[in-house]
């Protein structure tokens, strides 16, 4: 736990209040928020999601470890291979309520190939009609042209990669966008009539102060978004960053300060009135939480298509090849391009709970440790330092508890 964590926060008590005309009340006692169990439920539902990993991106961001090209020279061998698998996977999966296409950047594509995936998609899988169908979009990429195209298809709900609204902040993250191009992109969205927009901001490199970061999320909340994502930098392997931190060039944050631009983005959009509904994520109300995310935070099946995605079917996850070659030579030859799968054990499916659990406000059932006393004895401990609290038969972590939920699960789970 980070020195003086328990002193640098300020926690409000007991305060309430109303969400829009269609969604219930939220309570927040003291630095937990509870909903009633049957909101995130209702963000789940217990249909399956539909993930589409779109491989391709204008070029490599530095601090970036998932899995793309900085080349489109493949898209119309990877479409076709991409038909092959959703052809595969027909009658396999129930109804999908959520469909979200992400990458690698989806909006790098051409609207035409753009078009012939969602189309081919709504063809052959089977979507219910009230479904969150999200797109991942680069704010470079979004002419007020490619806006209205994507609503056409049937898009309602667009990620928008934001990052910063500084241009030298940018520029240093490796950004082909500038801050106007998300300006400009998330106008264009509203115009184009987009009533659910999501935008991301990322925290925790050398180059930004707590100043711009408190910068950040005010000019953010400027566009009244109805979804924010606050991510901090984490060094993955194979990207520029990690090579830059060997040779000492890159010196990423301390936990203490990590967690004074957490909690600088938590209290702002808290203070705004939006829901700090997992570590990262954070809604104007309930309606917006991310149903299809949530998914995966509450062991939801959901299907993933394309190189690099996971699927998960309840019981066994697999996941495809991170290969965009790969991937369509197993296609061609008529094979699912999947590279390894296994099947969850009871005691995996426990050990996630716990960890899942503790990134978001649904947290986990008490009775997954009820047998273990060392588990007990760390949560009573937690409980005392006001990172979870126990509501009902839940264990709910605080936004104190978010912070160290790594640590915590960690602690609990070499526990068992
Ligand atoms: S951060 Fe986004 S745009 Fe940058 S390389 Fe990764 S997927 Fe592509």
């Amino acid at each position: 736990m980070p020195d003086g964590f328990v002193k640098s926060t300020n926690f409000k008590a007991h305060k309430s209040r109303a969400i829009s005309r269609n969604c219930i009340t939220s309570q927040w006692h003291g630095d937990e928020v509870q909903l009633g169990n049957w909101a995130f439920d209702e963000a789940v539902k217990k249909s399956p999601g539909l993930y589409i990993h779109i491989p391709f991106c204008r070029s490599k961001c530095p601090y970036c470890g998932f899995y793309s090209i900085p080349s489109a020279s493949m898209t119309k061998r990877w479409i076709k291979a991409f038909k092959a698998e959703v052809s595969l996977y027909k009658g396999v999966f129930k109804r999908f309520d959520s469909l979200y296409l992400g990458g690698g950047t989806p909006t790098y594509l051409d609207p035409e190939d753009l078009g012939d995936i969602v189309q081919f998609l709504f063809r052959h899988l089977d979507f219910s009609s009230d479904s969150e169908i999200t797109i991942e979009a680069n704010p470079g990429d979004l002419t007020a042209d490619k806006t209205g195209i994507i609503k056409d298809l049937g898009f309602n709900r667009v990620s928008l990669g934001v990052q910063s609204f500084d241009d030298r902040i940018l520029s240093y993250l490796g950004r082909m966008h500038t801050a106007g191009d998300s300006e400009k992109a998330l106008e264009d969205l509203r115009l184009c009539g987009f009533e659910n927009i999501g935008l991301d901001l990322i925290y925790g490199f050398p180059e930004q102060s707590i100043k711009e970061w408190d910068s950040a999320i005010n000019r953010a909340l400027e566009f009244n978004p109805e979804h924010i994502s606050c991510y901090q930098l984490t060094i993955e392997k194979g990207t520029a960053f990690e090579r830059m931190k060997e040779k000492g060039t890159f010196k990423p944050m301390n936990e203490n300060e990590e967690f004074k631009y957490f909690m600088k983005a938590s209290n702002i959009l808290e203070d705004k009135g939006y829901l700090h509904y997992e570590i990262s994520n954070f809604a104007r109300d309930e309606c917006h939480i991310s149903r299809h995310n949530s998914k995966y935070w509450h062991h939801v099946p959901y299907l993933g298509l394309g190189p690099s995605a996971h699927s998960f079917n309840g019981t066994s996850r697999w996941w495809n090849f991170s290969s965009v070659r790969k991937y369509c030579e197993a296609l061609e030859a008529g094979r699912l391009p999947s590279e390894e799968y296994e099947t969850l054990t009871a005691e995996q499916v426990r050990l996630e709970s716990i960890s899942l659990g503790l990134r978001n406000i649904r947290g986990f059932d008490r009775g997954i440790t009820a047998n273990e006393r060392e588990a007990n004895e760390i949560l009573l401990m937690a409980r005392n330092h006001g990172l979870v609290s126990f509501t009902g038969s839940r264990v709910i972590p605080t936004r104190k508890g978010f912070a160290v939920a790594d640590r915590l699960a960690g602690q609990l789970c070499s526990s068992f």
